[in-house]
């Protein structure tokens, strides 16, 4: 599947929805979209959903208005409660959506959690997963060359980006973000829940509490422990919240 998908077209660069950001892109969609695939059936084999019928369908209610409103309807979108105490989320390439129940407590409400799903859901949508691999393999081969071997199907090559984007599976789930891909997937998200009909402000709040819970414990909250610092990233989002105001729409 990835071998077809790496003989589509080779665009060194796109733009993101929205924020307008032009970001270097050597892999054809495609490749991400099976790769996410894969890793969330892994994903869901090695964990156990939640039976709780009130949390499953929050989930998939509030996740199916923010999937609604990024346009993507090409992608297959799924919505899963993982019975997990990390206060944790995440969205795969192509619409593939866990959120761990330890977070529950912390976004509290549909606005809240529609805060993080936003945000989670621009992550896949501004295809930062993508981004990280294109950047990786611009270091270990340049631009000319990778386009050039991508396009032929170069086996040495096409190894390098399964093994990438292998890694970026369990990668997008464990290691960090850049720092501007997550200012992004907050500015996007903003966008996404008041599309959806939550007031961009939870957004802020959700931030607050995280915050707060993060102070509480030895140990901050994973889905924290790899964003911007606290301040800055609520400085950020309450100077977005008129942008996201003009796509809201009340329900
Ligand atoms: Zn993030």
């Amino acid at each position: 599947m990835l071998a077809i998908g790496l003989a589509g077209s080779i665009a060194a660069c796109q733009t993101v929805p929205y924020t307008g950001r032009s970001q270097i892109m050597l892999l054809p969609e495609t490749a991400e979209l099976q790769m996410g695939l894969d890793s969330y059936q892994e994903v869901l084999k090695k964990s156990q959903l939640s039976r709780d019928a009130a949390v499953v369908e929050q989930v998939r209610r509030v996740g199916q208005r923010i999937a609604a409103a990024t346009g993507r309807n090409d992608y297959r979108w799924e919505f899963n409660a993982i019975e997990d105490k990390q206060a944790n989320a995440f969205c795969l390439p192509g619409g593939k959506v866990a959120v761990y129940t330890g977070i529950l407590p912390i976004t509290r409400d549909d606005a809240g959690l529609a805060a993080v799903l936003g945000h989670e859901v621009a992550h896949a949508i501004a295809r930062h997963g993508g981004e990280r691999v294109s950047q990786s393999l611009l270091v270990q081969t340049g631009l000319a060359a990778t386009q050039a071997a991508m396009t032929r199907r170069d086996p040495r090559t096409v190894q390098t980006v399964t093994a990438l984007l292998g890694a970026g599976a369990t990668v997008g789930l464990l290691l960090p973000w850049s720092r501007n891909q997550e200012s992004e997937a907050d500015h996007l998200g903003l966008i996404f829940m008041a599309k959806a009909g939550y007031h961009p402000s939870a957004a802020r709040d959700l931030w607050v509490r995280m915050a707060e819970a993060a102070r509480g414990r030895q140990r901050p909250p994973e889905f924290l422990s790899t964003h911007p610092a606290e301040a800055t990233r609520i400085r950020q989002i309450e100077a977005w919240i008129p942008e996201a105001l003009r796509y809201y729409q009340p329900r």
